[in-house]
């Protein structure tokens, strides 16, 4: 099916519902929107010229216009390109070159950021900003039927988000976003018409892959007027907006939790915090369940397999009795109802429970490949499988706990130390709000372990106790050689911490 019938089935029943909403203020029904879909697929395929599987670049803030271009695009059968509107400009040419897009659709605010790529682009023939006279004429035509495509078309290429090397284009079909939001429906969540999701978080990523299921039933899409992450604004929009769901990275839900108003904040119109993108620490999971009740759900996906591989429900949140509980918070949970998934050794053999491997996993929420990649495409699809590049273990009762990612792991004397363990570890102490452990190169070993330390208020947490928590809790060889305290960790756009920076920071520091 057209990932647009998910939205004209909803203008149907439920017309009169808010469909897109900016601040407090209410800027479309779905009855409004679906028509504006309508009208601007039609020029589309019309005015502008796109055929049927071309790519539209999507290069805007998060705002409600978003959505109005990327559901456009699918009703008109063409496939959208969202791109992180925090980029650089070079990095935007990078992404507008490599899809081949003819058309990018821009606002006011990122008008200037890509002005101009429009003549250094051969593919690229025309910038339409939602703030010029050809986007008024646009919209103001007459609505089209919706195309048919098939399953297997794409729908939206998702960059990845290149925290090494060039981002590359994930091929997601129209079967891949039905499947993410039946998958959605089936662990996450319920939603109801009159509910929300506020996308504080980029359009262009796991928020607006979850904006779908919240089209298909019929809730509101509230764009923040600051457009990102305020923890401030998001309290005072909890306040106008029921059935609130925030997807957050785990970076964004600390952030939240030590805002200084949350304790005084009326956050029942919160119904869901979905996290993911990163490592959540149980330290800060357990603070979040205690100032914000059972809100929580994890998810753990990637732009390959769209926020879809495993999962932590509510109701594994809620279990506080059971004996594995710690470590279940700490896991990555349990394989998403329509995905497989497996741990594998280099020959690509599944492990048994406690041996850890890549994660690979296979099912209908899976990319077709990458774009105009096919060398990637066949590595990380081999055996039809996709390679996550993600080290992790199952338990035995099929919880997935990750060992990072094979890249962050550390090979210190022949042994592998896995990050990940070291900073559950370093959030023990009161004095900590965020650590983050890396490898830095040695003669001897290989690699030693040097953590990133970053104090809060309450706390001045020296190197001495930190040594001691760590010989408290973990093997004598896995702890820090070094500690390097920091008043903040390097982030990219979607709260994800840089190693590659703090790589980077050591070597400079060495040489
Ligand atoms: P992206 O494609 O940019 O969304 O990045 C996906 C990567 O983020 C995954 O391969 C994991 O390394 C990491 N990731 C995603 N979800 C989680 C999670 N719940 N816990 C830990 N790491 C995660």
């Amino acid at each position: 099916m057209n990932l647009a019938a998910f939205l004209h089935r909803t203008a149907l029943l439920n017309p009169d519902a808010t469909a897109l909403g900016q601040g407090r203020a209410r800027v479309a029904t779905y009855r409004e929107f679906a028509r504006q879909v309508a009208v601007l697929a039609g020029q589309m395929t019309g005015r502008l010229g796109l055929k049927k599987g071309d790519r539209a670049a999507i290069v805007m803030a998060n705002v409600p216009d978003y959505m109005v271009v990327k559901y456009a695009c699918w009703h008109a059968g063409i496939c959208a390109v969202p791109v992180n509107a925090k980029l650089h400009r070079r990095e935007f040419a990078f992404i507008l070159e490599n899809c081949g897009a003819r058309v990018c659709f821009t606002n006011a605010e990122k008008e200037t950021a890509i002005a101009g790529l429009d003549g250094e682009i051969a593919t690229l023939e025309r910038i339409v900003s939602t703030g010029g006279r050809l986007w008024t004429e646009i919209t103001a035509a007459a609505p089209v039927p919706m195309a048919e495509v098939e399953p297997d078309d794409p729908a939206w290429l998702f960059y990845t988000s290149g925290t090494t090397g060039r981002p590359k284009g994930a091929i997601l079909s129209h079967r891949n976003l039905v499947s993410q939001t039946m998958n959605f429906f089936a662990d996450v969540g319920n939603i109801a018409s009159g509910d929300c999701i506020v996308h504080c978080a980029p359009a262009s990523h796991g928020s607006g892959c979850y904006g779908i299921p919240h089209v298909a039933r019929g809730a509101a899409q509230v764009f923040p007027d600051s457009g990102g992450f305020d923890p401030a604004e998001m309290l005072d929009l909890l306040q106008h907006w029921p059935g609130a769901t925030f997807f957050l990275a785990p970076t964004m839900v600390v952030r939240l939790l030590n805002h200084p108003g949350l304790a005084e904040a009326d956050t029942a119109n919160l119904k869901l915090i979905v996290y993911g993108g990163g490592p959540m620490y149980v330290e800060d999971l357990l603070r979040g369940i205690d100032m914000l009740g059972q809100k929580f759900v994890q998810i753990y996906g990637q732009g390959e397999a769209p926020m879809t591989i495993t999962g932590v429900t509510r109701a594994m949140h809620a279990d506080s009795g059971h004996p594995r509980y710690r470590a279940r918070l700490g896991s990555v949970g349990v394989a998403r109802t329509d995905v497989e998934v497996r741990v594998v050794d280099a020959g690509d053999n599944a492990l048994p429970a406690g041996e850890i491997g890549e994660v690979v996993c296979r099912g209908d929420v899976v990319m077709r490949g990458y774009w105009d990649n096919p060398e990637a495409t066949a590595a990380t699809l081999k055996g039809g499988w996709l390679h996550t590049g993600d080290m992790g273990a199952f338990d035995e009762d099929g919880f997935l706990t990750l060992k990072d990612r094979s890249k962050d792991m550390i090979i210190s004397g022949g042994t592998n130390i896995y990050p990940r363990e070291i900073e559950e570890v370093l959030l023990k102490h009161p004095g900590v709000r965020e650590a983050s452990v890396v490898g830095r190169k040695h003669e001897d070993w290989g690699e030693e372990v040097v953590a990133f330390v970053v104090a809060n208020e309450s706390g001045d947490p020296t190197p001495q106790a930190l040594d001691q928590l760590c010989l408290d809790n973990i093997a004598r060889f896995k702890r820090p050689k070094d500690y390097c305290f920091v008043d903040a960790l390097p982030k990219n756009n979607y709260g994800k911490v840089l190693k590659t920076e703090l790589r980077a920071l050591l070597e400079a520091e060495s040489s």
